[in-house]
């Protein structure tokens, strides 16, 4: 029972992230980086503008992302991305916050921290993993902007890596994966639908019970005990939109 309710705390968890446009006051120092969520949505999958893809991660004390879930991440942002370029990671660490998060929040300590931005024929990603939490207990991440993404480190290390729970590498990736799908304007967030697929009860998200930028997945479908570490994937309407709007 208590692996169970574990992990109906993990789907309830994993699915639950927030999107907001561009209504914080803090304005960054790039105005291309200072976009509602979904407007880079095509530039980050063709090449038509930019040919590399920069990414910026900055975590806060303890909560570093594990090596694996950056490889995950950059597999699978190269199997859906066009950068002849190549796609870089880059991962340090910032000064401990330890309270809540919210957007505002979020925003203010990109603003502060943030040193890779758009230009030339790089697009910058940046992704915050705050050592805070967010106060409606139900959030592991959000993207907020054009090109950014904060983590609830803390929540992931909380709910992840334990006896019954599952992999941090799993839940990180499970997240980040789901969120940067946000930013590659999934769902009719940027990037057109080919065939109507999106939840529109939750917002940007897929009907699919199945997919990964589905807003929860309930204990029948989708990751079962035995594939508890299982990172669910895209499904084939949102990999068609993708595809349609200059991707892989
Ligand atoms: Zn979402
Ligand atoms: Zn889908």
């Amino acid at each position: 029972m208590k692996k169970l309710l574990l992990f109906i705390a993990f789907v309830l968890f994993l699915f639950s992230c927030k999107k907001e446009s561009n209504t914080n006051p803090e304005t960054l120092p790039n105005s291309y980086s200072d976009q509602a969520l979904g407007k880079s949505a095509n530039d980050m999958l063709s090449d038509v503008k930019y040919t590399t893809l920069n990414i910026q991660v900055q975590y806060m004390p303890g909560y570093e992302l594990e090596a694996t879930t950056i490889t995950n991440l950059t597999t699978y942002l190269g199997s859906l991305c066009n950068k002849p370029g190549g796609i870089n990671i880059t991962q340090t660490q910032i000064a401990a916050n330890g309270n809540t998060f919210t957007v505002d929040s979020a925003a203010i300590t990109e603003r502060i921290n943030r040193t890779a931005y758009t230009s030339g024929n790089a697009i910058a990603v940046y992704i915050l993993v705050t050592d805070g939490f967010d106060t409606s207990l139900t959030t592991l991440g959000f993207a907020y902007r054009n090109t950014s993404i904060c983590l609830f480190g803390k929540d992931i290390f909380t709910n992840s890596g334990g006896i019954g729970q599952v992999s941090r590498v799993a839940l990180e990736t499970s997240v980040l994966e789901h969120e940067f799908g946000h930013i590659m304007g999934l769902v009719n967030l940027g990037t057109p639908m080919q065939v109507f697929h999106q939840d529109t009860v939750h917002g940007n998200h897929c009907n699919n019970t199945h997919c990964l930028m589905y807003y929860a997945i309930d204990t029948h479908t989708g990751l079962g005990m035995s594939g508890l570490n299982t990172v669910p994937v895209l499904d084939s309407n949102c990999l068609n939109d993708l595809h349609a709007n200059g991707g892989k």
